[in-house]
């Protein structure tokens, strides 16, 4: 395993043999990995997965980890982290942004340059990879409605699929294994002022309703159907504030679930269990986890 290191290494990759977790997920949980590896383009990036392929040494990939619950035990395969890859470029209104680009960042970029269709997802951590890959939204806007191509890679070559191949709906893609390496959205002309003055608003909206300054991995569970809001429902069946060990239902928004410290994976999944068996029993509604949860 230290000559895998040591390729990773040489191709110009960031490796962190041993690291945990619970350093790189806004959750605060989850055990070490082989190694955490991060490039630093495109080109360290392909090199990784090469060298890890030939190998024969499992992977997985990452953005920001602000979706993520990863077990306490740690996994034991290497770990690519895309956040160090951060390109983006302006064409008239088309912006192709590289996979480890915060959201928060492209909507900066985007409203200084007088482009607005980002507004409604300014604030939403995590990458531009994870936003794709999961469909991100907020306030009646999501990924999709704005995407127009990704480029991917599936271990083998380098696409172009176009958004209505990626197989996107709400909280869900078709990316599959693929691994993305750049998105491309199509914004429209704005004054500047305008797209801020909407970007303002939106976070004042987030801060008004959402745990903000809590470690939490955004909304626990999916809405099983557009009419079923899963914090009211929580929050109705008495669950709000509702703690195994460290690991509690926020008491700002019931759909969210917090580390109050030294939260463990293990509290996490007896109370995400104990919500779910709460909910099937009052709604006879089977709660499917948004997080992603990784053991
Ligand atoms: C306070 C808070 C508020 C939130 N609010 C919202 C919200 O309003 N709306 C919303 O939709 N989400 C929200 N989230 C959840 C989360 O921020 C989003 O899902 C985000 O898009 C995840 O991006 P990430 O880079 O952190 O992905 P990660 O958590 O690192 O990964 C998520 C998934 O994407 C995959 N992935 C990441 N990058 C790539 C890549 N380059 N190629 C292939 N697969 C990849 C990973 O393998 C994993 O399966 C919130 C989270 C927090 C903590």
């Amino acid at each position: 395993m230290n000559d895998v290191m040591e390729m990773l290494y040489l191709s110009g990759n960031d490796v962190l043999p041993g690291e945990p977790m619970a350093r790189w997920t806004s959750l605060g949980i989850g055990g070490k990995v082989k190694a955490l590896v991060l490039p630093h383009s495109d080109r360290s990036l392909l090199d990784a997965i090469q060298i890890l392929r030939e190998a024969g040494e499992k992977f997985r990939i990452m953005g920001m980890g602000t979706n993520l619950l990863v077990s306490d035990e740690g996994i034991d395969e290497f770990v690519i982290n895309t956040s160090r890859i951060t390109g983006v470029c302006i064409n008239g209104d088309l912006i192709v942004a590289d996979a480890g680009l915060p959201l928060k960042r492209l909507c900066h970029i985007v409203s200084s340059a007088g482009l607005s269709g980002l507004e409604e997802l300014y604030g939403i951590p995590g990458s531009v990879g994870g936003a794709v890959f999961m469909n991100a939204g907020a306030y009646g806007k999501e990924v999709k409605d704005v995407l127009e191509w990704v480029e991917l890679y599936d271990g083998g070559k380098l696409e172009k699929v176009d958004v209505k191949d990626l197989g996107l709906g709400y909280r869900k893609s078709g990316v599959g294994d693929r691994i993305i390496l750049r998105a491309a959205f199509r914004l429209k002309k704005e004054d500047p002022e305008k797209v801020w003055a909407k970007m303002e608003e939106i976070l004042q909206k987030r801060l008004s309703k959402q745990p903000v300054f809590e470690r939490s991995a955004g909304s626990l569970f999916k809405r099983p159907r557009p009419d079923f809001y899963v914090g009211s429902t929580i929050e109705k069946l008495g669950l709000k504030g509702f703690r195994v060990g460290d690991i509690m239902i926020s008491e700002k928004h019931a759909g969210f679930m917090v580390n109050k410290g030294n939260g463990s994976f293990k509290d996490a999944i007896r109370l995400i269990e104990k919500v779910k068996r709460t909910v099937k029993k009052a709604h006879g509604v089977e709660l499917e986890t948004e997080v992603i949860i990784w053991k």
